[in-house]
C-alpha cells in the first residue's frame, strides 16, 4: 500500500494509524517480564517527545536496557518512524487528524452508515446520506457559531479577532491556547533586523510529571510572520500559545489573515458542499455545474503557473479578483463590465509593447471603473511579475460565470 500510494498520490504525505499502532501493543509485547514499563517508555517516548532527538535517543536505550533488538515489530515500527510519530509527522497540515482517537478518522465519517456487508450500490447511497447528515452537522454548527457568545477571557483584541472568525469549536482550543499562556516565559534569544528569535518555556504535564519545555519562536517584525516549534500551527492550525505570547509581547492588534485558516471559519461553506449527491436539486446541481468549470480553470492556470513569476503573477490576480468579489458595497457598480476587460502583461505595460487592440479594449473597459481603481490597477500591473499573457475577465451576470483564463 505504501508503494501504490506514493505512485498514485506523489503529493500526498501518507501516515499510518497511531491508534491502531499503539493498540496493538499488548498482543506484541505481552510476553516480555518488564511489560509494564517498556509500555509506559513507549508511550512515553511517542506522545511527549519534543524533539526527534529525544525520539531516537530514548528509543535506542529502550531497546537496549530491555534487550528487545530481536523484536521484529518495533525494528520495523522504528524503520517507519517517520510516518507514525507525532514528533516527525507535526510540521505538516493534519487537521487535527492525528494522534490518539480512532474517532478523529474517516470510520466516525462512515460509523453507523456503512459495515462489512455493506454492497457497492449501498455504498453509493449511504455515502450521499453520511454526507448529508455532515452537511446539516455543520450548519447547525455553523449557526451556533454565528449566533452564541462565548465569554472573552482578555481584552486582547487578537481574541475578538479569532472569535468572529472562528467556529465554535475552534475558538475553544484557541481560548485553550490563551489560558496556556500563563505557563509561558519567554526570553529574546538573538535578533537579525527585523528577524527576532525568542525562547519560550512552557509546562508540560506528562506521564513522568510536569516539566519544563523549551520553545523557539521566531517572529519577523516586516511581515509579521512568527513560527513555533512546537509546530501546533502547522499541524493544527491553530496559533499556539508560545506564539500569541510573542505576539502580545510585540503589541500586534491584529494577526495577518493567513494565521486564520478557512477550514476553521465558520463564515464560509466547504467544498464538500458542492460535491453532488443524490439529494440535490436541478438548482444546486447548477451550482455544483458553475463550482466545477471554476475549480477546473483555477487547477490549470495553477499547472501553468510553475515558476516562481507566474506563480506570483497568478496569485495576484487571484487576490486582486477575491478581492473584487467580496466588495459588496462596490460589486455591481465598478466591477461588473458588459465588455472583457483585459490585463495586460506587466512586461508589456512597462515596456510599452502592447498592440494597439488590446491597449484599445483596456482604455475601454477602464473608462468604466472609478478613478481610485483604475489608478490602483495601474500600479498594482506595473509592480506584478513579468509575464507575457493575458488575464480577462467576463462578467456576464451578477452571479458569475467567470472565465479565467491565462494565455501565453
Ligand atoms: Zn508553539
Amino acid at each position: 500500500m505504501k508503494v501504490a500510494v506514493a505512485e498514485v498520490f506523489p503529493e500526498a504525505r501518507h501516515r499510518l494509524c497511531l491508534w491502531h499502532i499503539m493498540k496493538k501493543i499488548p498482543q506484541k509485547l505481552g510476553g516480555y517480564g518488564e511489560y509494564k514499563v517498556i509500555k509506559k517508555t513507549l508511550k512515553t517516548l511517542v506522545y511527549e517527545s519534543v524533539q526527534i532527538r529525544d525520539f531516537e535517543d530514548g528509543w535506542s536505550k529502550m531497546i537496549k536496557n530491555y534487550s528487545l533488538e530481536q523484536n521484529e515489530w518495533l525494528c520495523s515500527l522504528f524503520d517507519d518512524r517517520k510516518r507514525w510519530v507525532p514528533v516527525y509527522v507535526k510540521e505538516i497540515f493534519w487537521a487535527g487528524m492525528s494522534t490518539t482517537q480512532r474517532s478523529e478518522s474517516m470510520n466516525a465519517f462512515f460509523d453507523g452508515y456503512v459495515n462489512s456487508k455493506t454492497s457497492l450500490r449501498q455504498f453509493v447511497e449511504q455515502y450521499g446520506n453520511a454526507l448529508k447528515s455532515k452537511m446539516e452537522k455543520e450548519n447547525k454548527a455553523d449557526f451556533d457559531s454565528l449566533n452564541s457568545s462565548y465569554k472573552f477571557l482578555t481584552q486582547f483584541i487578537i481574541e475578538r479577532q479569532f472569535h468572529e472568525s472562528y467556529t465554535n469549536a475552534i475558538f475553544k482550543l484557541f481560548q485553550d491556547e490563551l489560558k496556556g499562556m500563563l505557563y509561558c516565559n519567554f526570553s529574546m534569544f538573538k535578533t537579525d533586523g527585523t528577524l527576532s528569535t525568542f525562547h519560550v518555556t512552557d509546562i508540560f504535564q506528562g506521564k513522568l510529571g510536569r516539566r519544563r519545555v523549551l520553545y523557539t519562536v521566531s517572529y519577523n517584525e516586516a511581515n509579521c510572520d512568527i513560527q513555533c516549534s512546537c509546530h501546533l500551527f502547522e499541524f493544527r492550525g491553530i496559533v499556539c500559545r508560545h506564539m500569541m505570547k510573542i505576539l502580545i509581547d510585540k503589541d500586534v492588534k491584529e494577526i495577518p489573515s493567513r494565521y486564520i485558516l478557512s477550514r476553521w471559519r465558520k463564515d464560509i461553506k466547504h467544498r464538500h458542499y458542492y460535491v453532488t449527491n443524490c439529494y440535490d436539486d436541478f438548482k444546486s446541481g447548477e451550482q455544483v455545474k458553475k463550482f466545477d468549470q471554476l475549480s477546473g480553470n483555477f487547477y490549470e492556470a495553477a499547472h501553468i503557473a510553475k515558476s516562481q513569476e507566474k506563480y506570483e503573477y497568478l496569485m495576484e490576480c487571484i487576490n486582486m479578483v477575491k478581492e473584487q468579489l467580496t466588495d459588496e458595497s462596490n460589486w455591481g457598480v465598478h466591477y461588473v463590465t458588459k465588455s472583457t476587460r483585459n490585463l495586460l502583461s506587466p512586461v508589456k505595460v512597462s515596456e510599452g509593447k502592447e498592440d494597439n487592440t488590446m491597449q484599445d479594449q483596456r482604455d475601454s473597459s477602464l473608462s468604466n471603473m472609478p478613478l481610485n481603481k483604475v489608478n490602483s490597477s495601474s500600479v498594482d500591473m506595473q509592480t506584478t511579475t513579468s509575464i507575457n499573457g493575458t488575464i480577462s475577465f467576463d462578467g456576464n451576470s451578477l452571479m458569475g460565470n467567470y472565465s479565467f483564463s491565462l494565455n501565453h
